[in-house]
């Protein structure tokens, strides 16, 4: 079969490799009909997380069930699927309390598992034609309707950015009439926004340096914010503070809550500085959600900080340890939240949003586009221009109901 394979810094090709097989009776084989490239494909593809050479990408997969283990009973062949980004056994100690995102016992090296991923267990990626699920009963998500209908995106992106928003969102325990700022208009920020909303928050602040994903927040009613422009929270509390209805309803002393109840983290280590796009701060987005969270607020950090970091600033950001706030966090009482998203905490709850019409996360998708074209794909979602927001690989060409909007 044909699969995406990682060849070194900023060089992936397609290339063919062994067809999966059935390796355990839990197992499944999934034709995939959609897999998305994710900015955490990018940390891999810039170096900044080191891959071995001839890694086989694609985390975020969708198909249709090809062929089944023996001990695999509630998916059938024929079945259409989405699967987490995460690989859990389902029943181990952190499963069972719903941290699929830390399962004991599908990575012999680590606490978690997941396809096609640095240091997350021996699990090809579904960036190719196939893709083997490992316990896949419990791994398998099943979906109505057929391959390429008008949901095919939408499901496709319950494998990660859908439910790492919701994530953010939880973490940052936003709520009906909440105030949110998200830091990062890319798939898991705009998704964070969305599901802000879907959670009923009554103003969302996106930040971004971004001209064309910020149009992206501001189409789906959330308040774009352009770092280039000047401090956010600046801006934040400056557009806040400038709302007579917002004012009007303050008693005295309230005005100390300028800033928003919630924040929420989609960027991650690689920040860009604002008064500096060109050059990076890992602490950027968090040193300016605790400026800009009022006191007893919550922050939900979804963007990722790895241990190691071989592009890191210096030689501390290089192991993951950086120079934060404490005592700011601590004399504004804020509660912070962190970590991989466990995908099977949400994904049932979101597919039965998008099954009623309530929620449609594809509006972030740009491009649709044939294995072949995932080399020149990666290069401009990494420079992050031409309107490249997120990117769905159609490996069995199956492009025609999606074709629209590329
Ligand atoms: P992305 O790279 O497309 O988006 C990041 C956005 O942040 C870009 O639009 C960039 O312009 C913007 N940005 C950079 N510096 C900024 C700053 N200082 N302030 C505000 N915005 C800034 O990636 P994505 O696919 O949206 O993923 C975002 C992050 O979430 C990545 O770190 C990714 O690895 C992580 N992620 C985490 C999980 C999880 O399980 N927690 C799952 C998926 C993705
Ligand atoms: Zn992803
Ligand atoms: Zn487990």
């Amino acid at each position: 079969m044909r699969a995406i394979v990682y060849k070194g810094p900023n060089e992936v090709s397609v290339e063919t490799v062994p067809d999966p097989r059935i390796e355990s009776p839990t197992d499944a084989i999934v034709r995939i009909t959609s897999a998305g490239i994710c900015g955490s494909d990018l940390h891999m593809y810039e170096g900044r997380t080191p891959a071995p050479e001839d890694m086989r990408f694609g985390h975020e997969n969708m198909g249709v069930v090809e062929q089944v283990g023996g001990a695999v009973n509630e998916i059938h062949v024929g079945d259409r699927v989405v699967m987490p980004f995460n690989i859990a056994c389902g029943t181990c100690f952190n499963c069972t309390r719903g941290f699929t995102s830390a399962c004991l016992v599908v990575n012999p090296e680590g606490v978690s598992g997941g396809y096609g991923y640095a240091g997350m267990g021996p699990y090809p990626g579904g960036q190719a034609e196939f893709l083997r699920v490992p316990f896949a009963d419990f791994n398998c998500l099943k979906l109505p309707g057929e391959p390429g209908d008008e949901l095919e995106d939408d499901f496709l992106l319950l494998s990660d950015v859908f439910p790492t928003g919701y994530h953010g969102a939880e973490l940052a325990g936003v709520g009906p009439g909440d105030t949110v700022a998200v830091f990062g208009a890319g798939p898991v920020g705009l998704l964070a926004a969305y599901s802000s909303m879907l959670r009923g928050a009554a103003e969302v602040y996106v930040i971004d340096g971004i001209a064309e994903r910020l149009a992206k927040a501001e189409d789906i009613g959330a308040i774009a914010i352009d770092f280039t422009r000047g401090e956010p929270c600046q801006q934040i509390r400056k557009i806040r503070g400038g709302n007579p209805l917002v004012r009007g309803a303050l008693r005295p002393g309230e005005e100390k809550m300028s800033g928003v109840m919630c924040g929420i983290d989609a960027v991650g280590y690689q920040a860009r500085r604002f008064d500096n796009p060109d050059k990076e701060n890992p602490i950027q987005v968090i040193e300016e959600l605790v400026h800009v969270v009022n006191p007893t607020g919550r922050i939900g950090i979804v963007g990722v900080y790895f241990p190691e970091d071989p592009g890191g600033v210096d030689r501390a950001a290089k192991k993951g340890q950086f120079t934060l706030p404490l005592g700011d966090i601590f004399d504004k009482g804020l509660s912070i939240g962190m970590g991989q998203t466990p995908v099977k905490k949400y994904n049932a709850y979101l597919r039965d949003l998008i099954i009623a019409g309530r929620a449609k996360p594809s509006f972030i998708v740009s491009h649709r586009l044939g294995l072949d074209d995932a080399p020149a794909a990666y290069e401009k979602f990494d420079s992050r221009t031409d309107g490249y927001t997120k990117v769905v690989l159609k490996p069995a060409g199956g492009m025609a109901a999606a074709s629209a909007g590329t």
